[in-house]
């Protein structure tokens, strides 16, 4: 009987209603060092052993040096297919140019959204010499019936970012999906992604309504936080992977703290990855791997 009753138990404690509900903190992880590109030393945050993946999330990157060496190197020219990338950038300029004559110039505050659909081969080069470069990069999955799409831009300057302040002096820029009345500016993504610049100041605390299903994750980039339900303490350069729910509640510590929060709609698709490339197949993989040899990708 004794496991009869403890069914009943957890009923009586689950919520009658899906009522609105907080995120919890599943796991914290701490990113790795590493280099990528033609050297440029990063953290490594989604994408390497220990948090491979976050459906719909294949990569997260902190670049941040103000060490020439960390970043002149640059990123040369690359291909990619059949995925997203968002470059967000904090400090330093990043010259952004592909194989089909589109050039861009990424600037502190400003956001690429980059559909590479069925391919582009392009550079990330650093525009300066010195000083500090900071910044990330997501890499966002297609779903199947777009990972062929032709390749999109979404080029945001800093200006058309909207950010909304709470009474607290909390602040929070909207580069996707909304927070109050703010409407980031980014648009048509299949996994409607919600993509947040959160700024606290010391010991105050902000309330973030996020879609109630999507995969959620913060990540600490300056301070301290206590994060969600199960307020986990989080520190620089730890990513909180959030449960589902409908808000996600963040308090900084005894210094202003700043992070990126990101959810997306999973795809449950399967992932075939290969450097580059994202597909769904080893076969689609392959073909990809041929197209770019032969000059046929971007
Ligand atoms: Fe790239």
């Amino acid at each position: 009987m004794s496991s009869n009753s403890r069914t009943v138990s957890e009923a009586r404690v689950a919520p009658a209603s899906p009522g609105a509900e907080g995120r919890k903190v599943l796991r914290v992880h701490r990113g790795r060092p590493t280099s990528d590109g033609a050297g440029v030393r990063l953290n490594r945050v989604i994408g390497a052993p220990g948090l491979p993946d976050l459906d719909p999330f294949l990569l997260l990157d902190e670049f941040r040096s103000d060490q020439r060496d960390d970043y002149l190197a640059g990123f040369p020219s690359h291909p990619h297919r059949g995925f997203e990338t968002v470059t967000y950038m904090l400090a330093g300029r990043m010259r952004h140019g592909d194989n089909q004559g589109n050039v861009g110039l990424l600037q502190p505050g400003s956001v690429q959204w980059m559909t590479a659909g069925r391919g582009i081969v392009h550079s990330e080069m650093p525009e300066q010499e010195d000083g500090l470069m900071w910044g990330f990069q997501l890499w966002v999955n297609l779903p199947a019936r777009d990972k062929m799409t032709a390749p999109r831009y979404q080029d945001i300057a800093p200006e058309l970012l909207p950010e909304v302040t709470e009474a607290n002096g909390a602040r929070v820029k909207v580069i996707a999906g909304r927070h109050g009345d703010a409407v980031g500016p980014v648009s048509a993504v299949a996994t409607e992604p919600v993509y947040l610049d959160v700024r606290i100041p010391a010991g105050e605390t902000v309330t973030l309504p996020l879609p109630r299903e999507h995969t959620a994750f913060a990540y600490l980039f300056e301070g301290s936080a206590t994060i969600g339900q199960n307020e986990e303490n989080v520190g620089r350069g730890e990513i909180a992977v959030l449960d589902t729910g409908d808000s996600l509640t963040l308090r900084a510590g005894t210094d202003p703290a700043s992070l990126i929060v990101v959810a997306g709609r999973k795809l449950e698709e399967p992932v075939a990855r290969y450097g580059p490339f994202v597909m769904n197949t080893e076969q689609e993989i392959h073909q990809a791997l041929l197209d770019f040899q032969s000059g046929r990708l971007g």
